[in-house]
C-alpha cells in the first residue's frame, strides 16, 4: 500500500471507455472498408467474367460468320470455275442449262440453303436471277441493298485466280451474305479478257432460322439480327450496317449472385461478432474506469482522512518495520516520517517486540487496542492509544497496520477531572465523595487490625457570618478554617470538607487520651478569632466522633454515628466535642419514634389547646389568653410542648401543627365576649416561609375572628435568623391588623435596640426576670424598669410572664408593667374553663355597670 500511496497518479476519468469507444469506431470503419473492398473485388471479378464472356462470344460469332463466308465461297467457286458454266454463260446466259444442267436453280438453293443466285454480265446487268425458288426478272441491286458493284469490281480484280469475294448486305432489311466470282473455265486457259467475264453471285439471307442454326452450332443462344443498340452485338459490316446479337450468358452476375450474399453474410456474422466483442470491451473499459474512479475517490478519501485525522496511520511489515506513516505523524510527533520509516514500530512507541504476537492467532479483522507512549521531537512524553490489525495474504500475516491517537490531553484532562471530582474547589481538600472512598478503602484494608476514628466537625456561628457578611467573607473564613484544621493534623490524618461548614478528620489516633488531646487542641486552636481583611470573627467548633471498628465497620454508618455524636455536642453548647456512645443511638431512635408519632398525631388530631389568661397589671381583669398546645400521646400521656415543639421545628411539621392550634384558638376566641384577644406562638421556622401571611389570612377568614383580636408571639431568634425577611413579614401582618408581641424578651442575644426597628405592639418579659425580681443581686428590677421605659417610649404594651406571687405582681405594677400572666393569676386551662371565667367576668362587669 505504501508505494501505491506515494506514487499514486490518478488516471484521467473515463479514459479507458473513451479509448475503447474510439477503437470501436476504428474497427467499424475498418470492417466497412473491408466489406466495401471485398464487394468491389467481387464486382470487379464479375465484370471481368462478363467482359471475357462477351469477348469469347464475339469471337465465336465472328468465327461463325467467317465459317459461313468460307462455306459459301467454296460452294460458289465450285460453280464459277467450271468449263461448262463458262461456256453456257459467256456472252449470253443459257438459262435452261443453268437451271437444269448446272443445277443453279431450285436445287442449288435448297441444297446449300441459299436464297438467291444471280449471274451478272460484264456490264453488271443481271442476266439470270433465281430468287427464293422462282425466276426473277429483277436486277440484283434492286434486291440486294449495298454497294454490289464494288463487290463485283473486287471479283473482277481477282479474275484469273481461283478466288471469290464476299460481303454483307441487307436484303429486305435482313443481313445477307453475298459471294461473287467471275465465271471462268477450269481446265483451259481463258482466252477472253477478264473484263468481259460474267459473274456468279450467291446470296444467303441470314433469316431467323439460319441464325438460330448457326447460333446452336457455335454456342450462341438465340443468335439473331441485332442493332447498334443491342447490349451485345457483332458488327459484320459498316455499310450497310449489319449486326448480329444473341443472348449473352452473364457469368459475372451469376458469380455475384453466388458470392455477394456469402460476402454479406460473412460480413454480417463477422461484423456482429466484432460488434459484440467491441460492446463487451467498451463495457469492460467502462467498468475499469468506474473501478478506477472508485479507487481514485477511495484513495482521495483515504488521503484526506489520513491527512485530516488527528490520529496518525502506520503500516509495518511482518517484522514490525515501518513501511508507511501518514503525514499526520509529523504533526503529532515532530519527527519527519523518513526518520522512522524502516525502523521498528515498537521502538517508536515503547512497546515490546512481541506486542502483536497474539494478533496472528486471532481471526481475521480482529483489532487490538492498547495504550502506548512516545517521546516527541521536543522530548515531551506523549500518551497514545494504539489500534492494530494484521494484514494477511493467503492467510499468512505479512504485516500490521493501524492508528495511534494522541490521548495526552485527554489523559491529563481525565486526571484533572478525577482530581476535581474528588476535591473541594474552594479549600482544595478532599470532598465528601473522596472522604467516603478513603473511608471505604480504610475499612476494606484489614477491618479489625487497623482502628481509626472520624471526627465530624461543624462550625458554630458560620451561618450568621455567611448571612450577615456575605458568601465571599464566608468563603474566606472556610479557607482559613481548613488551614487551621490542617495545621493540627499529623501525616496519617486526612482532612476533608463534606460541604458547607462541615469538615471531617480521619485519624488513626484512637486512644481516648489521643482523641481528647486532638479535640482539645482543635478547640483551643479556634479560641482566637479568625481574622479576615475586614473582620475578626469568633467561631465555635462542635465535634462528633465515631470509631472503627468498635462503633461500626460501615462507612455510611460511621458517618451517621459521628453525626449523632455531633448533634449531642451541639446540644451541649457551641464549642465542644463528643464521642459517640450507644445511648445516643437510643436517644436518636426515640427521637425518630417520636417524629413518627408526631406525624401520626397531626394526621389524627391528638392535640388539644389550653389557654392561659392574660390580665391587666392589677390582676383583676382578663384581657386575653395565650393559646398553648398539648399533645395527648396514646402511650406517653399528655406531653409538654417543650418536648415536641423543637422536634416539630426540626422536621418541618411545625407548620401543620401551628395551623391546627391557630385555627382552633381563633375559632374558640371568636365565641368569647369582645374585646378578649388570643395570642398564639409562632416558631421562627414559620417566619422563614413566605406563606405565613396567607395562612393567617385564611385562618381569620375561616373562623371569622377579626384580625385585631389576634396577637402573634415571636421570639428574638426570628430577627437573628432572618432579619430582613422577618421585618417584611411583620409589616404585612401589621397591614392585616394582627398584633405582634416579642416573646421571652431578655433570653436571647438581642438588645433593646431591636425593638425600635420592628413594628411590635408589645413585649413579654421572660419569666426568668420575674422569678428573681426581689433578689437585689440579680438587678432584675432595674432591667425590668428599663424595658418598661423603652417599651413605653415606643408605645408598646409591656407584659410580665411567669408571675407566681402577689409580691411579684406588686413590684411589676410599681415598675410600670401593663399586663401580667402567670400561675398566680391563672394556669393554662381548657377553653371551657376560661370561657366560664370570662362569662363570670362579663357578668360582674355588666352588674357593676348597672349598679353605677
Ligand atoms: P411560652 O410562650 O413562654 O409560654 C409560656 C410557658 O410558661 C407555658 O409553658 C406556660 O405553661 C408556662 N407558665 C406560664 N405561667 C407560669 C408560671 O407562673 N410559672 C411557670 N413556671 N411557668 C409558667 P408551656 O405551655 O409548657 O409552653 C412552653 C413553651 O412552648 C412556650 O413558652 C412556647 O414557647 C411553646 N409553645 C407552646 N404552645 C405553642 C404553640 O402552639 N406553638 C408554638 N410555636 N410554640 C408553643
Ligand atoms: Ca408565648
Ligand atoms: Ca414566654
Amino acid at each position: 500500500m505504501s508505494t501505491a500511496l506515494q506514487s499514486f497518479e490518478p488516471p484521467r476519468s473515463g479514459s479507458h471507455a473513451r479509448l475503447a469507444r474510439r477503437s470501436a469506431w476504428l474497427v467499424t470503419a475498418l470492417m466497412l472498408c473491408l466489406f466495401l473492398g471485398a464487394s468491389s473485388v467481387v464486382t470487379q471479378v464479375a465484370s471481368t467474367l462478363n467482359h471475357d464472356e462477351i469477348q469469347r462470344n464475339k469471337h465465336l460469332a465472328r468465327t461463325a460468320g467467317e465459317a459461313w463466308l468460307t462455306n459459301i465461297t467454296f460452294t460458289l467457286l465450285d460453280f464459277a470455275f467450271w468449263d461448262e458454266a463458262y461456256e453456257h454463260t459467256h456472252g449470253k446466259v443459257d438459262t435452261a442449262w443453268t437451271t437444269q444442267q448446272a443445277g443453279m436453280g431450285r436445287s442449288l438453293l435448297s441444297q446449300y440453303g441459299l436464297n438467291a443466285v444471280f449471274i451478272v454480265d460484264a456490264r453488271q446487268v443481271t442476266r439470270y436471277a433465281f430468287v427464293a425458288g422462282e425466276f426473277d426478272d429483277r436486277q440484283a441491286p434492286d434486291w440486294i441493298k449495298g454497294d454490289l458493284s464494288a463487290l463485283l469490281a473486287q471479283a473482277r480484280a481477282k479474275a484469273g485466280q481461283r478466288a471469290a469475294v464476299t460481303g454483307y448486305f441487307l436484303v429486305d432489311g435482313r443481313p445477307a451474305v453475298v459471294a461473287a466470282a467471275a465465271i471462268q473455265p477450269l481446265s483451259y486457259t481463258l482466252t477472253t479478257p477478264t473484263s468481259e467475264l460474267a459473274y456468279l453471285v450467291f446470296v444467303d439471307v441470314l433469316g431467323p432460322v439460319s441464325l438460330q442454326r448457326m447460333g446452336s452450332i457455335y454456342g450462341l443462344p438465340n443468335l439473331r439480327q441485332g442493332s447498334a443498340q443491342s447490349p451485345v452485338s457483332l458488327q459484320l459490316s459498316d455499310d450497310p450496317p449489319v449486326y448480329l446479337t444473341w443472348d449473352i450468358a452473364t457469368p459475372g452476375a451469376t458469380f455475384l449472385r453466388m458470392v455477394l450474399p456469402l460476402v454479406l453474410l460473412t460480413s454480417l456474422i463477422f461484423g456482429g461478432g466484432v460488434w459484440l466483442l467491441l460492446r463487451r470491451s467498451i463495457r469492460a473499459a467502462e467498468q475499469i474506469d468506474r473501478g478506477r474512479e472508485a479507487m481514485r475517490l477511495s484513495e482521495e478519501r483515504f488521503r484526506d482522512i489520513a491527512e485530516g485525522a488527528s490520529d496518525w496511520i502506520w503500516e509495518t511489515d511482518a517484522t514490525l518495520r515501518l513501511t508507511y506513516l501518514s503525514s499526520r505523524f509529523r504533526t503529532a510527533t515532530g519527527f519527519d516520517t523518513s526518520q522512522w520509516l524502516g525502523k521498528p514500530l515498537h521502538q517508536c512507541l515503547n512497546l515490546s517486540a512481541g506486542v502483536f504476537d497474539t494478533l496472528a492467532s486471532q481471526p481475521e479483522g480482529h483489532r487490538q487496542v492498547m495504550p502506548c507512549a512516545h517521546t516527541d521531537a521536543q522530548g515531551g512524553q506523549r500518551l497514545g492509544s494504539l489500534h492494530a490489525r494484521a494484514i494477511r495474504e493467503n492467510g499468512c500475516v505479512v504485516g500490521y497496520r493501524g492508528t495511534v491517537s494522541d490521548v495526552t490531553e485527554e489523559a491529563e484532562a481525565q486526571a484533572r477531572i478525577a482530581y476535581l471530582s474528588g476535591h473541594d474547589a474552594l479549600t482544595g481538600l478532599p470532598n465528601r465523595g473522596q472522604a467516603y472512598r478513603v473511608l471505604q478503602a480504610r475499612l476494606a484494608d484489614g477491618t479489625c487490625t487497623r482502628a481509626f476514628a472520624i471526627l465530624f466537625i461543624d462550625l458554630s456561628g458560620f451561618k450568621q457570618i455567611n448571612d450577615c457578611l456575605g458568601h465571599i467573607a464566608g468563603d474566606q473564613v472556610l479557607v482559613k478554617v481548613a488551614r487551621r484544621l490542617g495545621e493540627a493534623l499529623q501525616t496519617d490524618d486526612v482532612l476533608a470538607r463534606l460541604g458547607g461548614d462541615e469538615f471531617l478528620i480521619i485519624t488513626p489516633r484512637v486512644a481516648q487520651e489521643c482523641l481528647s488531646e486532638l479535640c482539645e487542641g482543635l478547640l483551643s486552636d479556634f479560641t482566637p478569632p479568625i481574622v479576615t481583611a475586614e473582620h475578626e470573627l469568633r467561631l465555635g467548633l462542635c465535634i462528633g466522633i465515631a470509631q472503627a471498628p468498635v462503633d461500626s465497620t460501615d462507612a455510611e454508618e460511621l458517618l451517621r454515628l459521628a453525626d449523632i455524636a455531633l448533634y449531642e455536642a451541639k446540644g451541649r453548647g457551641r464549642h465542644g466535642w463528643q464521642l459517640y456512645n450507644a445511648e445516643m443511638k437510643t436517644r436518636i431512635h426515640e427521637r425518630r419514634q417520636l417524629e413518627q408519632d408526631l406525624k401520626h398525631a397531626i394526621q389524627h388530631d391528638e392535640f388539644t389547646v389550653v389557654f392561659q389568661p392574660r390580665f391587666d397589671i392589677t390582676g383583676a381583669r382578663i384581657l386575653g389568653a395565650e393559646a398553648l398546645v398539648r399533645w395527648q400521646h396514646p402511650e406517653k400521656g399528655l406531653l409538654s410542648p417543650a418536648v415536641f415543639i423543637p422536634l416539630a421545628e426540626e422536621t418541618g411539621l411545625i407548620v401543620a401543627l401551628s395551623d391546627i392550634v391557630m385555627r382552633r384558638a381563633c375559632a374558640l376566641v371568636a365565641t368569647w365576649p369582645e374585646p378578649v384577644f388570643v395570642s398564639v406562638n409562632l416558631s421562627c421556622i414559620e417566619f422563614m416561609r413566605s406563606d405565613l401571611v396567607a395562612r393567617i389570612e385564611r385562618t381569620l377568614a375561616a373562623t371569622g375572628l377579626p384580625a385585631s383580636r389576634l396577637e402573634v408571639e415571636v421570639t428574638e431568634s426570628v430577627m437573628i435568623d432572618n432579619a430582613d425577611g422577618a421585618l417584611a413579614l411583620m409589616v404585612q401582618l401589621k397591614k392585616l391588623g394582627v398584633k405582634l408581641s416579642m416573646d421571652d424578651f431578655g433570653t436571647g442575644y438581642s438588645s433593646l435596640s431591636y425593638l425600635s426597628c420592628y413594628p411590635f405592639d408589645g413585649i413579654k418579659i421572660d419569666r426568668s426576670f420575674v422569678m428573681n425580681l426581689s433578689d437585689p443581686k440579680a438587678n432584675n428590677q432595674a432591667i425590668v424598669s428599663a424595658v418598661v421605659a423603652m417599651g413605653k417610649s415606643l408605645g408598646m404594651v409591656v407584659t410580665a410572664e411567669g408571675v407566681e406571687t402577689p409580691e411579684q405582681l406588686e413590684v411589676l405594677a410599681t415598675l410600670g408593667c401593663d399586663q401580667a400572666q402567670g400561675y398566680l393569676l391563672g394556669r393554662p386551662m381548657p377553653p371551657d374553663a376560661l370561657a366560664t371565667l370570662l362569662l363570670a367576668q362579663h357578668a360582674v362587669a355588666a352588674q357593676t355597670e348597672t349598679s353605677q
